[in-house]
C-alpha cells in the first residue's frame, strides 16, 4: 500500500507518519469495544508492518548493489508479516460474526505460507527481482481482497456502517494495487488518504457497536419493565409505582385498586391522594430519602374517592422505571392488627363498663395538662362526682340496672362537657372531671349544670319502672393546688361536704376547708380518717384511698 517515495522528501514522510498516527489513535480508541478488538489489532499491526516494510524498501534503494538481497529479504519479511496480519484481520472479522469460526483463518495461513515460500525462494535460493516486484503487488492484492470479503461478512452484524465504509476503502486499495499491476502509479499521498479513511472506518465501527449496545440496553429496559409489571400484577399485595418528580401513579395492580377503591383503568391519581395523614407521609418520604428503601413502615392511608382512612404496612424502594426515578411501594393490610392494638391500648386506659378513661390515665394526663396550664398561667378545676345512695339503687333494682345507670351517667357527663375536658371513672360510682381553663367559680357553675343534667337521666327496669339518679359533686381548683393527687383529695373533701349537706348538690373546697384539712392531717391518724370518710367503706378501699397520706405540702395557703 505504501510508496517508498514517501521517504524521499521530509514533507511526504511527515504527512504519512501523521496520518498513520491518526489511524493508530482511532484504532486504539476502538479497542474498547470487544466485538471489534481483535480484527482492529491485526489491522493496526498490518499497517505498521507495511510502513516498516516500505521504509526498508526505501533504504534498500539507497543501498543499491551493496548486499541488496539482504535488504530485500528483510523488507519482504516485514511485508509478509503485514499481509499476514491483514488476512488475519479479515479472518477475525469473518469469525467474529460466525461464532468464532476457526475455518475463517485458513486463507490467512495459505497466504502466509505461500508468501514465505516465495520470498525465501526468490530472494535466497534463486533471487529474482522481477518476481519479488510482482509479489509486492500480488500479496497485498490477495490480503486486501480477503479483508474486503471479511468486512462484507460484518455487514449483517453490529458494526454495519463502519464495516461497509472499511470495505469500500479496501476495494479502493485493491483497485489501486490493480492499477499498479498495469504500471499506473498513484501519487504518494494516496497512502495517507487510505490511512485516514481507515481511521474513519474504525470510528464508525465503534459508534455502530455503541449504538447497538444502546438499543439493546433500551430493549432490556423494556423487557425488564414488562417482567416487573407482570410480577406486580400477579402479586398478592397491593403495589403502586409512582414517579418521584410529580408523584403521579405510573402503575398499580388490581390489589392496590381494590384496597384504595379506584378503577384500575383510570389511574389519574398521585400517591399523595392515598395518604390520610400528611405528617405520616412526610416521615415515610424522609426515611426513603435518607435510606432509599423503607421496610414495614406504618402508614395511615385513605381511599381517594371518599377519604375512608385505614392503616397499612408499607415497604418502599426508589427504582428506575421506564427512564423515570420512581417509588415502588408494596402494602400490607394491618387494619385488624391495628384494631387489636387499639383494643389493647383502650384496655390499658379505659374502664370496661363505661368506656371512660380510668384513674391511672386521668392522673398521668392531668399531670401533663397542669404543667401546660402552669406555663400559660391558666386556671383549671377538678370535679369529683358520686352517685347518691347508689347502694339502695342496687339493692332495689339489682346490679344490672345499677350498671345501666352508671353507663348513662358516664354518657351524660361526657356529652355535657367540652371535648378538651377529661372524664374518668375513679372507681365504683365515683367519677372525676378535669376542666382546663376553668376557675373555681366557673367550675361550680359547670358542676351545677352537670348535676341538673344527670338528674334528668331515666332508666327503665324490665317492669318499665322508671329509675332516676342524683349526684353529689365536690369541686377543687388551681387556686388550691397544682398537684393532681391533692386536687382529687380536696375535691373529695368537698364531695363529702355535699353528702353531709343533704346530697344532690355541689360543694366547693374553699380556704376554710384547706385550713381544716391542714389541721386534720397534722392531728389525726390515717385510720381515723378512714373511719370518718365514706369512700373508705370496705367495698371501695382497693380502688379509692383518698386522704391516705395526703400531701399537705401541695396545698396552696
Ligand atoms: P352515698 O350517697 O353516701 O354515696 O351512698 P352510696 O350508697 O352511694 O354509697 P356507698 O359507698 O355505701 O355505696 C356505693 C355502692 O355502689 C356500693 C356498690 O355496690 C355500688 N357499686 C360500686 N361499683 C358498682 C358497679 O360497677 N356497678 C353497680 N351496679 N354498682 C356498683
Ligand atoms: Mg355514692
Ligand atoms: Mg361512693
Amino acid at each position: 500500500m505504501g510508496y517508498y517515495e514517501i521517504f524521499l522528501h521530509p514533507n511526504s514522510l511527515y504527512t504519512t507518519v501523521f496520518s498513520l498516527i491518526c489511524l493508530l489513535i482511532a484504532g486504539m480508541f476502538s479497542l474498547r469495544q470487544s466485538e471489534i478488538k481483535l480484527p482492529v489489532i491485526f489491522l493496526l499491526s498490518a499497517f505498521v508492518f507495511d510502513f516498516i516494510a516500505v521504509w526498508i524498501e526505501a533504504l534498500a534503494w539507497q543501498h543499491q548493489g551493496d548486499s541488496v538481497e539482504l535488504w530485500v529479504l528483510f523488507e519482504m519479511i516485514w511485508f509478509l508479516l503485514a499481509m499476514f496480519c491483514m488476512s488475519l484481520a479479515a479472518a477475525a472479522f469473518v469469525s467474529s460474526t460466525s461464532s468464532r469460526d476457526m475455518n475463517a483463518y485458513w486463507p490467512a495461513w495459505v497466504l502466509g505460507g505461500l508468501g514465505l515460500i516465495s520470498i525465501i525462494l526468490f530472494t535466497v535460493i534463486i533471487p529474482d527481482g522481477e518476481i519479488i516486484g510482482r509479489l509486492r503487488t500480488i500479496l497485498p492484492l490477495a490480503s486486501f481482497a480477503y479483508l474486503a470479503v471479511g468486512l462484507g461478512s460484518k455487514l449483517k452484524a453490529n458494526a454495519k456502517s463502519g464495516a461497509a465504509f472499511a470495505m469500500v476503502v479496501s476495494v479502493m486499495v485493491v483497485v489501486e494495487i490493480i492499477l499498479k499491476l498495469f504500471s499506473i502509479y498513484l501519487p504518494w499521498w494516496i497512502t495517507s488518504v487510505f490511512y485516514i479513511l481507515f481511521a474513519l472506518s474504525f470510528l464508525l465501527m465503534q459508534s455502530d457497536v455503541l449504538l447497538t449496545k444502546l438499543k439493546k440496553a433500551d430493549l432490556d429496559i423494556v423487557k425488564f419493565n414488562q417482567k416487573l409489571e407482570e410480577i406486580i400484577k400477579l402479586s398478592p399485595f397491593p403495589i403502586v409505582i409512582s414517579r418521584l418528580s410529580d408523584d403521579k401513579i405510573l402503575l398499580a395492580n388490581d390489589n392496590a385498586a381494590r384496597t384504595f377503591g379506584f378503577d384500575i383503568d383510570d389511574i389519574g391519581y398521585t400517591l399523595k391522594d392515598f395518604f390520610a395523614d400528611s405528617h405520616n407521609r412526610q416521615a415515610l418520604f424522609e426515611e426513603l430519602e435518607e435510606k432509599h428503601r423503607v421496610q414495614e413502615f406504618e402508614v395511615l392511608m385513605k381511599t381517594p374517592v371518599n377519604n375512608i382512612p385505614f392503616w397499612l404496612l408499607a415497604s418502599a424502594n426508589i427504582i428506575d422505571y421506564n427512564n423515570d426515578v420512581a417509588i415502588y411501594a408494596a402494602f400490607q393490610d394491618i387494619t385488624s392488627r391495628k384494631a387489636r392494638e387499639n383494643i389493647l391500648e383502650n384496655q390499658a386506659i379505659r374502664d370496661p363498663l363505661t368506656s371512660l378513661f380510668n384513674r391511672r390515665y386521668f392522673e398521668t394526663e392531668v399531670t401533663k395538662l397542669i404543667s401546660k396550664a402552669k406555663k400559660e398561667n391558666a386556671p383549671y378545676s377538678v370535679l369529683m362526682l358520686d352517685a347518691d345512695l347508689f347502694k339502695r339503687v342496687n339493692d332495689t333494682y339489682g346490679h344490672k340496672i345499677g350498671d345501666k345507670i352508671l353507663i348513662e351517667l358516664a354518657n351524660k357527663t361526657e356529652k355535657a362537657l367540652r371535648d378538651c375536658d377529661i372524664v374518668a371513672r375513679y372507681g365504683g360510682e365515683e367519677f372525676l372531671v378535669f376542666l382546663p381553663s376553668i376557675n373555681e367559680e366557673q367550675a361550680c357553675r359547670v358542676a351545677e349544670r352537670l348535676r341538673q343534667s344527670i338528674a334528668t337521666i331515666v332508666v327503665l327496669t324490665e317492669n318499665n319502672q322508671k329509675v332516676t339518679i342524683t349526684v353529689s359533686i365536690g369541686v377543687s381548683s388551681s387556686s388550691i393546688s397544682d398537684n393532681v393527687e391533692t386536687l382529687i383529695k380536696t375535691a373529695d373533701v368537698a364531695l363529702y361536704k355535699a353528702k353531709q349537706n343533704g346530697r344532690n348538690r355541689v360543694e366547693l373546697f374553699n380556704k376554710n376547708d384547706l385550713r381544716k384539712l391542714s389541721n386534720q392531717t397534722s392531728h389525726t391518724t390515717p385510720e381515723t380518717e378512714q373511719n370518718i370518710h365514706p369512700v373508705f367503706s370496705s367495698e371501695n378501699t382497693a380502688e379509692i384511698s383518698l386522704l391516705d397520706g395526703a400531701d399537705t405540702q401541695n396545698l396552696r395557703e
